[in-house]
């Protein structure tokens, strides 16, 4: 059992304090690289969720909020920033147990988590206006104002960092916020809200629902009463999402899945091609709604390249986040683990062939954890489900092309649009790529590195809206003319 979260972990967080929830039922949660328990947290229903709407709602209308000046607002978000760095390591530890992702992948998150917290304190007090011209003695001002109670809901990928990517700019832009982290990984957002507990954001403006999607995140996408829902997670729940929150025409925004394509020309760096295309797949075991999942490379290198690829991906060692020698952790869950390995199955009924992986690994130390071996399939069929639809594991497809058109229409033939990545060593050629390419972010000689201060989300069923930088805090915000004749 966990022993960083000791009072709070089976409690909701609403109006300023921890509370029971309403049910007495509780989620197991596991570690994923040993398949023990280690919490049981609570299961908000329906009636907890109104009683934080409740709460936000009166804190959005009626609370102290509202007279708080941006600057105001910066120092809390700076001060909360700074509490997540003074406790890294134990953050780090915890993500880890809960997720199963190495420990070097979680200090990564908890860093990008303390610059998520540290930007959006410094743009809550930029200037967010503009006036226009108008004919005198009109004068016109443009205001960007809160939207009014955010429900933010998230998945188990990211567990720390995509509550930050949703609460920083929510608050930095004067909202009010409810949270529903995924139900597989509470651990770290329960953390997070007794630091947040501890910074003084007044009652009400910050809260927390654990719980499962349908019963203590759907309430909240259905209310009249919450203004907007930002929604991290899988397509088909995007879909769900959208049709639940007609009901008031609720802002929406939606960071859903991928099917990215990684181009590799000929042309590219050989060795630091390899070393991004496995990065682009194995990171956080392939976890990762941008995962370079579908390998293009031009014919002339493809076996050369798929060789290499094979060699060093035998290499990898799978293991506990916690043993400094694993270079890939488990999967989420059981059913996670499930779904990738009937996906492999799909795939050899497919007829494609497996170059290296394909297996769960069921050796004394870890057979009682989700892990799986790093799998590559080579002679994919490019309308096969294994290359169309999203697997969420250390999966890769690698498919060869001939000519630049070919290697483009095959990159945006899914119905997915979330990234890309081109490899090559001619310049003109990486931009004529970066412009066919139907994805929200397009990485060249690079992959999977995200800037705080650039926008994030999905072309096609990927997404709708954008996050980070100055684009995710509009996500936030109403824009209000004044139109003054005085
Ligand atoms: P998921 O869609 O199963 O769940 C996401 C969240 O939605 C969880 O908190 C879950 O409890 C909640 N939920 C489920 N049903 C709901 C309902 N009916 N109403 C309200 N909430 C509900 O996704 P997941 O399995 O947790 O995460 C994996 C998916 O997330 C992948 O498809 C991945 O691509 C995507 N993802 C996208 C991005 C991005 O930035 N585009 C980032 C990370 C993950």
């Amino acid at each position: 059992m966990t022993k960083t979260l000791v009072s709070s972990v089976n409690k909701l967080y609403i109006d300023g304090k921890w509370e029971e929830a309403s049910s007495r039922e509780t989620i197991p949660v596991y570690n994923p690289a040993t398949g023990e328990v280690i919490a049981e947290v609570a299961s908000a229903n329906a009636k907890d969720a109104e009683q934080a709407i409740h709460a936000a709602r009166q804190a959005f209308d009626k609370g102290p909020w509202r007279d708080v000046s941006a600057y105001g607002r910066a120092e809390l978000l700076y001060k909360l920033a700074n509490k997540i760095e003074n406790h890294r390591d134990e953050l780090a530890r915890l993500e880890t147990e809960n997720n199963g992702k190495t420990l070097r992948e979680s200090f990564g998150d908890i860093d990008f988590t303390v610059r998520t917290f540290k930007y959006y304190a410094g743009l809550a007090a930029a200037p967010n206006g503009e006036t226009i011209e108008a004919d005198a003695p009109l004068t016109s001002k443009v205001v960007r104002e809160p939207i009014g109670v955010c429900g933010q809901i998230i998945p188990w990928n990211y567990p720390l960092l995509m509550a930050a990517w949703k609460l920083a700019p929510a608050l930095a832009a004067g909202n009010v916020c409810i949270l529903k982290p995924s139900e597989l990984t509470p651990l770290t957002a329960i953390r997070l809200f007794e630091f947040i507990d501890e910074t003084g954001f007044p009652p009400g403006v910050v809260n927390l629902l654990v719980g499962f999607g349908p019963q203590a995140g759907q309430p909240l996408v259905e209310s009249p009463l919450v203004d907007k829902i930002g929604f991290t997670g899988g397509t088909v729940t995007g879909k769900t999402i959208l049709q639940h929150a007609v009901g008031n025409l609720k802002k929406v925004s939606l960071e859903l899945g991928g099917k990215s394509p990684n181009i590799i020309f000929a042309d590219a760096d050989f060795e630091s091609a390899v070393d991004y295309a496995m990065f682009a797949i194995f990171n956080n075991s392939g976890q990762v709604c941008s995962a370079g999942s579908r390998l293009l490379v031009e014919q002339s290198i493809y076996e050369a390249f798929v060789e290499e690829l094979v060699k060093r991906t035998k290499k990898i060692r799978v293991g506990n986040g916690f043993d400094e020698h694993s270079q890939m952790g488990p999967l989420i869950s059981q059913k996670q683990m499930q779904k990738v390995l009937n996906y492999i199955k799909i795939g050899i009924d497919e007829g494609a062939e497996i170059a290296v992986g394909g297996n769960r690994l069921t050796d004394e130390e870890r057979k009682n954890g989700y892990f799986i071996e790093p799998t590559i399939f080579v002679n994919v069929d490019p309308k096969s489900r294994i290359a169309q639809e999203e697997i969420f594991g250390p999966v890769l497809c690698v498919m060869p092309f001939e000519t630049e058109e070919e290697a483009l229409e095959l990159a945006n033939g899914t119905p997915y649009g979330l990234a890309a990545g081109i490899f090559t060593t001619d310049g003109a050629k990486a931009e004529r790529a970066a412009k066919g390419i139907r994805a929200g972010v397009t990485w060249i000689n690079t992959y999977e590195q995200n800037l705080i201060e650039g926008p994030w989300g999905g072309y096609k069923q990927s997404g709708l809206g954008r996050e980070l930088g100055t684009y995710g805090l509009e996500e936030y915000t109403e824009v209000k003319q004044i139109i003054n004749n005085l």
